[in-house]
């Protein structure tokens, strides 16, 4: 079993901790690696560590940070076989799936190495751009600086690919960071310390706290963290939120979601069974975005749920560490519980279920459940409304699109959403009317690193990703003259 310590950046030793925690391979249950049960202590040493080397990465140029950027990339894409390897075992993802995170955070380094450059272009020796006046009594120029030393926290359903559009456009903006990863997948994450050290970076620019909630908590309060970029459940977001406003520090939040597929009657069946089929089982279902609600016109709706309980039947979990595997177990025993606990609710609630509903098992795991779809589920159950997280489909018909939007849009969340019709100018202006910060048109779950991530409503609050993505780490200061 792999020991992995608090990494405080390169020729630094991390004190050692009160207590190591296990993470443990979801497929077979054994331990793979112990990491440290972080607290306040190991917190503020990590925080002390990014605060000391804040003073010189800050003043570092937009394009040496670009060059550390790519000297990442360079060595993930290095070790990306070990990295996913990392990610499969320590959550079930299926491997090539896990494969497909590696080369998505390679992009993402690659992307903000790329947009700092882009900026440092603009600017003079001093950061300063010029900034277009109406007034020809003055003119102004602008400067971005770097927040600060930022907390960035992660859960564990995309390890590497969550780390990636947090880290790289932090780095990008000049902040020092203190990274917490989900106390699910510390593996993958221990790799990119490594990384970091190969990569030159100064030490204390990147610092790993490892833990449970205890550790986020500490993180998030601790008086000298500026930023806290988030991605995790709506709860723990909330709780960050209000932890976080008496100092009025700078917030990101990327939470949970239950998005809507709505598949119009002009719809090709085959685009429409491969986004339903994608937006709800690719990693198990355990993605922020999955659309977990189907919304089918009454018109195609029997002859495309009858192709589309052939095509589930068909899914079977396997071991996820072999390349033929398509669905795993789920990520470990809590989340077991809580996807199991929802299909408990919807046997009492008397849905009626087109596929799976219950646990499986291949003779070794005791974590997998059954790809499970459930069919004219009203807008009551708690199913319909209420974020899964796992294999689990509810589907229901509509007739009209004005009964389709309200129904995507009568929810809590609204991360993103799919649309799927044969009339591209249709689908336009219905994803206009949705209420969610990603639509896709017959296509599903691509997540493009120049394009914004992030929802409304309870989904979360700013964007990830593209340009936004380096203004959440930026302050933005304008110095006025007159002419
Ligand atoms: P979680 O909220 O339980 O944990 C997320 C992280 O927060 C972990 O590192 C955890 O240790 C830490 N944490 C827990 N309590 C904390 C506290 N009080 N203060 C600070 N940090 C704390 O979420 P999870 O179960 O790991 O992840 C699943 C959730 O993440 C789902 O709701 C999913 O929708 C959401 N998610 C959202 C996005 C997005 O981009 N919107 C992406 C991935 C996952």
């Amino acid at each position: 079993m792999i020991r992995i310590e608090n990494y405080l950046g390169n020729n630094r030793q991390a004190s050692q901790p009160a207590g190591y925690l296990q993470s443990v391979n979801p497929y077979n249950r054994e331990a793979i690696a112990e990491f440290p049960c972080s607290g306040k202590a190991e917190v503020d040493e990590a925080v002390a560590s990014a605060e000391q080397a804040l003073v010189g990465w800050r003043q570092t140029s937009a394009t040496q940070r670009a060059d550390y950027l790519d000297r990442i990339a360079s060595a993930i894409e290095l070790r990306s076989e070990q990295i996913a390897a990392a990610i499969t075992a320590s959550c079930g993802k299926p491997l090539t799936e896990a494969g497909y995170d590696v080369l998505d955070s390679i992009d993402c380094y690659r992307y903000y190495a790329a947009l700092a450059r882009e900026l440092a272009a603009q600017q003079d020796a001093q950061g300063l751009q010029a900034v277009a006046i109406a007034d020809p009594a003055f003119s102004s120029r602008l400067r971005r600086e770097p927040v600060g030393v930022v907390a960035l926290i992660t859960p564990w359903n995309f390890p590497t690919v969550t780390t990636s559009w947090k880290l790289a456009p932090a780095l990008a903006a000049g902040c020092t960071v203190v990274l917490k990863p989900s106390e699910v997948t510390p593996l993958p994450e221990s790799i990119l310390a490594e990384i970091c050290t190969a990569a030159g970076l100064p030490a204390g620019v990147v610092n790993i706290v490892y833990g449970a909630g205890e550790a986020g908590a500490a993180l998030v309060s601790h008086p000298q963290v500026r930023k806290v970029s988030f991605t995790g459940s709506t709860a723990t977001g909330a709780r960050i939120a209000l932890e976080t406003a008496a100092e009025i520090k700078n917030l990101s939040l990327e939470l949970g979601g239950k998005s809507s597929i709505i598949v119009f009657d002009d719809a090709d069946m085959e685009v429409a069974l491969q986004a339903i089929m994608g937006g709800i089982f690719f990693n198990n279902g355990q993605i922020c975005s999955a659309t977990s609600r189907l919304l089918v016109h009454e018109g195609i709706a029997a002859e495309l749920l009858a192709q589309l309980q052939q095509r589930v039947a068909q899914l079977k979990p396997s071991n996820p560490a072999t390349a033929e595997a398509v669905l795993g177990p789920l990520a470990c025993e809590a989340q077991f519980n809580k996807v199991m606990e929802y299909l408990a609710i919807a046997e009492a609630e008397g849905l009626q279920c087109l596929n799976g509903g219950k646990a499986c098992s291949d003779g070794v795991s005791q974590w997998m459940v059954e790809p499970t779809v459930y069919v004219d589920v009203p807008v009551s159950s708690r199913l319909w409304q209420e974020e899964i997280f796992g294999p689990v489909l509810c589907c229901r018909t509509f007739a009209t699109v004005e009964e389709a939007i309200e129904r995507a849009n009568d929810c809590e969340y609204g991360l993103a959403a799919t649309v799927v019709s044969g009339d591209e100018q249709r689908a336009e202006a219905v994803a206009c009317q949705l209420e969610a910060g990603h639509i896709w048109l017959n296509c599903d779950q691509k997540v493009l690193v120049e394009t914004s991530w992030g929802g409304m409503k309870k989904s979360g609050l700013g964007r990830e990703l593209g340009p936004w993505g380096l203004s959440a780490f930026t302050e933005v200061k304008h110095i006025t003259r007159k002419s």
